[in-house]
Parts: structure tokens; C-alpha cells; sequence
């Protein structure tokens, strides 16, 4: 057994393409330094945070571990459920197998591990619950727990500025592992992603984000260094995807209504006997149908063609979609051009250039986009020391854990990566 601690930090929406702003901030530029540094990482269609960090504790593409979406297929709710248990992916994890292995495990605000059998857990959870947002929480998590550290930290508050959240749990990771001493420690970091959206991909405000981030981690890994040495544990600082600008909205789900395939309500949602629904990604859309109807499917698809709209790059088939390992259930999944964005709304129009814009960045785009590549630092006794690697993909991230640690990881799509000592 691998006795070295491992931390993992997902640097939500930290890109290839801030890697001229991030290499020459001073704790990010010392872990370069210091480790290996992947500078670009393939994720998973679509380039969602649910459906990348469920790849990442796996191994595993979207269509193998049914995380497919952040969103459940709910047409007739206005706020949709996210995927956020544990249990929604299926087959090994990490965070499960390690548990069975006996290792101590913590997370804080990792996406999917609500309810995960862990020791110390604060999962990332609806904001807006029916009933108090903190007693929901500590249902998800490690209630007890979560009351220790609001008792050090003060309340942790759904409506607090992602920067606030994020030093929050930055802070609970340090207190957590200097008390605790967990195994494996999760952690998601969501500024950045936060100020993408608002903003666009490479704004002044992302720019202070990332310094603010690498601000962050040196003092978190500060704290840390007085229990233990950094050389003394095994460090993955990854991202989950990138952003790319977008201002035009687009609403398939509007031709759907044309279509006669939704009933729409007044506030743009479709009634419960939709037949035809496009779940938005952001910068894709994947099309779900209540029966299984390829004539159905195919003419939806010509009917998107017919439209010549400006906004669409291409459009996936149920055949490509399984190539792309992305769904089974989905049967169209249509992505935009930089600049487009699918919302839900189901009323007004189909593309416009005369809305207000909504979001000014947005994921979910192909993987392969250039703009919308990952990257990861791996830092620690386990890692080679100033390696450079150009190339890498998202599911490669568990069996080079599992390498580390024995996990017994079964059924991984990926292969260790070429990092290791
Ligand atoms: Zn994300």
C-alpha cells in the first residue's frame, strides 16, 4: 500500500489558453517546475463539469459511466435536478474503491459525490433546496462534520460569491488535513469558471481570478505544509475544461414547438407531454425522445438542416453519438459555432442576434476544440520531476491513480499516463 497522501484539485474551467496568464503566477509556476505539467487535456463530450469529473474518478467515457449531462432529462421542470449523487455513476470509482480499501477520503464541493461513503464529505448540492440549504447539505454529506467546520469557518452560505465559497473550502481542506490526515483529499475550485461565464473566455476579471486561484492554493498549501512536507505528497492540480465566447442564443427547442412536438408553458418551459426535448450543454445540445423513433429523430435532424441557421457546426447522429462515447439515450446531439449558445427557452425565436446576451462564455463544445482544452500538473514522490507533456486525455487522470494506489480499478477506458516514476 501506497502510503504517500494524494490531493486532487479541480481548477474548474482553468484552459490551454491561460496557460501564458497561469504559467507565471508563483505557486502554479514553482508546481510546474517541480512536477510533470500536461499543457493539453482532451475531456469528454459534451465538456460538462458533471459528466468530466465523474470521468475523472472513473476512468471512463460518459455513455460508460451514464453520467451524460449535469442535467437529468426533466423537460417539464424549470429547475431541473443535477446529477449530483454518487451513486449515479456506475461501475468503480475512486472514491469507492479507495473506501473499500480502507483509505480515509475527503472532498469538498467535487461534483457527483453527494451521499458517497466517505469519511469527510461537503458535496457540491442544490443551492436552492425545498427546506434550509445547510440541512440539506449535511443529508448529502458528513453532517457532523459540516457542523465542525461552520463552527471554525463560520456558515457556509449557497448565496456567497463563488470567490467566497471557494476560499471556504479551501479553508476546510487545510483544516482537514491538518487534523485528519485524509488518504486522498477532492477538492473543486469554481471561480474561474464562474467569471468565464460572466465575462468571456479571456476578460480582465478571469485574468484576477487565476491570480486570485494560484493566491488561493499557496496559502492553502501553506497550511498544509506545516503537518507535512509538499515533497512528501502526491499532488494533481487538473482543470475539467476550458470556455469559449458566446453571445447568440439558440432555441431548438422553439422548432420542437413549431414542430408540434412540445407544449410550451408561459415561462418558456414544455409540458409534461413533450415528445421531443434538446437538453441543453451550453455551447451543444443533445435531443432525448419520450419513444424510441428513428423516422421521428430523422426528421427533427432534417428539419435543423432545412433551417440553414448560422449558429450550428454539426450535428451527431445516435450512431456518432455512441462513437463519441457520449450517450445512449440521446438520439441527435447538435453543436454550436464559437459564439452560439443552446438555451431551453422554448418561446420567441429559433437563433437570434437581438437578444440580451446571457452568458458571455460557455463549455459543453467538442473536446477537441482547441479553446476548450484542459490541462494538469502533477507534483509529488510519485511524479517525475520538470517533465513536459503537449498531449493528454481526461480519462487517462484514474488509471494513473489506480497505478499509484492498487485500487483495482475495473474497466477503464484510459491508460496510465507516461508521468510516473
Ligand atoms: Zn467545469
Amino acid at each position: 500500500m501506497n502510503n504517500t497522501p494524494l490531493i486532487v484539485i479541480s481548477l474548474d474551467a482553468l484552459g490551454y489558453c491561460d496557460e501564458e496568464v497561469y504559467k507565471q503566477l508563483p505557486f502554479l509556476k514553482s508546481m510546474i517546475e517541480k512536477g510533470t505539467w500536461i499543457k493539453k487535456v482532451e475531456s469528454v463530450y459534451p465538456t460538462l463539469t458533471y459528466p468530466i469529473h465523474s470521468s475523472i474518478v472513473t476512468g471512463r467515457y460518459p455513455i460508460e459511466h451514464g453520467v451524460d449531462n449535469n442535467l437529468l432529462v426533466q423537460a417539464e421542470k424549470k429547475a431541473m435536478d443535477w446529477y449530483w449523487d454518487h451513486s449515479y455513476i456506475s461501475g468503480d470509482t475512486i472514491l469507492n474503491n479507495a473506501h473499500k480499501k480502507g483509505l480515509k477520503i475527503a472532498a469538498f464541493s467535487w461534483p457527483v459525490s453527494a451521499k458517497a461513503d466517505i469519511e469527510f464529505n461537503v458535496p457540491e448540492v442544490s443551492p436552492n433546496p425545498e427546506g434550509g440549504f445547510i440541512d440539506h447539505l449535511k443529508e448529502n454529506g458528513s453532517g457532523e462534520y459540516i457542523d465542525e467546520l461552520q463552527s471554525v469557518f463560520g456558515p457556509f452560505d449557497s448565496h456567497d460569491s463563488q470567490k467566497q465559497k471557494d476560499e471556504w473550502m479551501a479553508n476546510a481542506t487545510a483544516y482537514t488535513f491538518e487534523k485528519h490526515q485524509p488518504d486522498i483529499t477532492f477538492l473543486h475550485l469554481i471561480d474561474v469558471d464562474h467569471q468565464k461565464h460572466v465575462y468571456g473566455a479571456s476578460h480582465f476579471a478571469v485574468k484576477d481570478a487565476i491570480k486570485e486561484l494560484d493566491d488561493r492554493l499557496s496559502r492553502m498549501f501553506e497550511k498544509i505544509a506545516k503537518v507535512k512536507s509538499l515533497d512528501e505528497i502526491n499532488i494533481i492540480l487538473l482543470s475539467d475544461h476550458s470556455q469559449i465566447d458566446t453571445a447568440y442564443p439558440i432555441r431548438l427547442n422553439k422548432m420542437l414547438a413549431d414542430m408540434n412536438l412540445v407544449n410550451v408553458n408561459e415561462d418558456g418551459t414544455v409540458k409534461e407531454d413533450w415528445q421531443a426535448y434538446f437538453l441543453t450543454c451550453g455551447g451543444s445540445t443533445a435531443l432525448y425522445t419520450k419513444e424510441d423513433n428513428p423516422k421521428l429523430v430523422e426528421e427533427i435532424k432534417e428539419k435543423i438542416e432545412s433551417l440553414n441557421l448560422e449558429g450550428i457546426d454539426k450535428i451527431f447522429n445516435t450512431e456518432e453519438i455512441q462513437e463519441l462515447k457520449s450517450s445512449d439515450s440521446a438520439k441527435l446531439w447538435v453543436e454550436a459555432k464559437e459564439g452560439y449558445v443552446f438555451d431551453a427557452d422554448a418561446r420567441e425565436f429559433i437563433e437570434s442576434r437581438n437578444q440580451e446576451p446571457g452568458p458571455r462564455g460557455n463549455h459543453g463544445f467538442l473536446p477537441s476544440k482547441e479553446k476548450n482544452l484542459a490541462m494538469a500538473i502533477f507534483i509529488g514522490p510519485a511524479f517525475k520531476e520538470n517533465s513536459v507533456i503537449e498531449n493528454e486525455k481526461i480519462v487517462d487522470i484514474a488509471p494513473t491513480i489506480d497505478k499509484i494506489y492498487n485500487l483495482d480499478m475495473k474497466d477503464m477506458s484510459g491508460s496510465v499516463i507516461d508521468c510516473l516514476k
